[in-house]
């Protein structure tokens, strides 16, 4: 099972490649009984690293392989009470639908995938 949420308070869909307002997502998805691992994702086009979830090139990077140049940082897991307390942080702060920028499309949204 996976549970994504999509925080759509700066994203502005015609800006959301290079003009600064971008969608960004956390991908949390079952591992085992009560473990979730974390992978984050932007629609921007920069250097974005999906195990770090920041805005920088894995290039470089301390856990760039020197060997095929993939990154490997370790990979976020949180228990199951962590997911909650980010689930329920969402939607605390959902009530208000929350906008950082009067174009953007505001709010998050949370999904649940097989
Ligand atoms: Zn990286």
């Amino acid at each position: 099972m996976r549970v994504v949420v999509k925080d759509q308070t700066n994203f502005v869909p015609g800006r959301s490649s290079s003009g600064g307002c971008y969608l960004e997502v956390a991908e949390y998805e079952q591992i085992s009984d009560g473990r979730w691992a974390v992978r984050y994702w932007s629609s921007s086009d920069f250097d974005y690293c999906p195990w770090m979830g920041q805005y920088q090139s894995c290039e470089g990077c301390f856990y760039r392989s020197d060997e095929d140049g993939e990154c490997e940082a370790p990979q976020e897991t949180i228990t199951l009470r962590e997911l909650l307390e980010r689930l329920a942080e969402v939607a605390n702060q959902n009530y208000e639908r929350p906008r950082y920028n009067p174009e953007a499309v505001g709010g998050y949204e949370v999904v649940l995938a097989e």
